[in-house]
């Protein structure tokens, strides 16, 4: 059995890697896609000490590191199941195959949920944006849409109004769904628009970039055009954990319940980055806490009686 075995690898996943590697213990770490949603990023520029990079050049750093060490690396391997067996953990793969470990680090992420209208896909990273920390100065003076009147949303929108030169906030239903606290601060705010009961149907562009959203009011019937630099799709961030449930306890957004260690509430287990209830999703967050997963994992290993 591995010594530690990490399911996921991104930042979280590959930042555990290197620490329990580091340790001289047997570590494997097994992923669908190695690199994470850094593949799917353009520019980087909130990694501390690295000014600008380019997300699959990060992801290749990643792999990189973890590479140099004696890490045992399965890509392309999904897991679909975890069972406890006494001091063991076994992953379940969808090929069929089965790992066991002596620790487990749960790193798998999540996924931001899309609106699914035509020029989402066209135009993702060309104006349409799922994260205004990321993304936010990069429409520094323009104007931008936040789409979902949620606490996400509406915390994007109070975000990116002292960023860029206007918000047009548009929820689907007929109010905001966000804490009332949000929705008084983002009422005060003179360069945010609010528009309820409307329905994006479109994200359009210029063929390559945004150049504007069309939506339809839901209560007339009527489409609308607003003109807008960048988009930026709020409707909620999904956890990559419907293979634990029932097995490791899950926040009701399904994201993995840990503590200050990363332990979850399977003994032996650790989880670290944004398939947890940790606070702000990123790439310096998940790979500080991949690190510290790793650290509490080897702990708990050199506390396990001698066999
Ligand atoms: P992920 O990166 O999601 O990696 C999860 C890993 O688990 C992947 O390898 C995946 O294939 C694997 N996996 C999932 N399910 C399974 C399974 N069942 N079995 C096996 N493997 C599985 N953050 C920043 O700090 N700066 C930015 O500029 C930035 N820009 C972003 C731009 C975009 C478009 C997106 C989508 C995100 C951006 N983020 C940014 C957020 C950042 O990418 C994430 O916070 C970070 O990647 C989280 O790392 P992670 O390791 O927890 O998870």
């Amino acid at each position: 059995p591995f010594d530690v075995l990490v399911v996921g690898g991104g930042p979280a996943g590959a930042a555990a890697a290197v620490y329990a590697a580091r340790k001289g213990i047997r570590t494997g770490i097994a992923s669908e896609r190695f690199g994470g949603q850094v593949l799917d990023t353009l520019g980087i520029e909130n990694f501390i000490s690295v000014k600008e990079t380019e997300g699959p050049k990060f992801a290749l750093a990643l792999e990189e590191h973890v590479r140099h060490y004696d890490v045992d690396v399965m890509n392309l391997q999904r897991a679909k199941g975890l069972v406890r067996h006494g001091d063991l953990v076994e992953v379940q793969l969808e090929s069929g195959a089965s790992l066991k470990a002596r620790s487990v680090i749960l790193s798998t992420g999540a996924r931001w949920r899309t609106i699914n209208v035509p020029g989402e896909q066209e135009y993702r990273n060309k104006g349409v944006a799922y994260c205004p920390h990321c993304d936010g100065p990069l429409f520094k003076g323009k104007r931008v849409a936040v789409i979902g009147g949620g606490n996400s949303g509406v915390e994007a929108a109070i975000d990116l109004a002292g960023v860029v030169e206007h918000v047009t906030l548009i929820e689907y239903d007929t109010q905001l769904r966000a804490d009332a606290v949000l929705q008084r601060k983002l009422a005060s705010l003179p360069n945010v628009t609010t528009i309820v009961n409307a329905r994006t149907t479109e994200i359009t562009g210029d063929g390559s970039r945004v150049d504007g959203l069309v939506y339809e009011d839901r209560a007339s019937g009527e489409s609308h055009r607003v003109e807008l630099a960048g988009v930026f799709v709020q409707i909620g961030l999904v956890p990559n954990t419907e293979w634990l449930r029932g097995t490791v306890e899950l926040s009701r957004h399904g994201e993995i319940v840990v503590d200050a260690r990363g332990a979850t509430s399977v003994p032996g287990v650790f989880a670290a980055g944004d398939a947890t209830t940790v606070p702000f999703k990123q790439i310096i967050i998940a790979a500080g806490d991949g690190a510290k997963a790793a650290l509490a994992a080897f702990d708990h290993l050199i506390r396990q009686p001698v066999n």
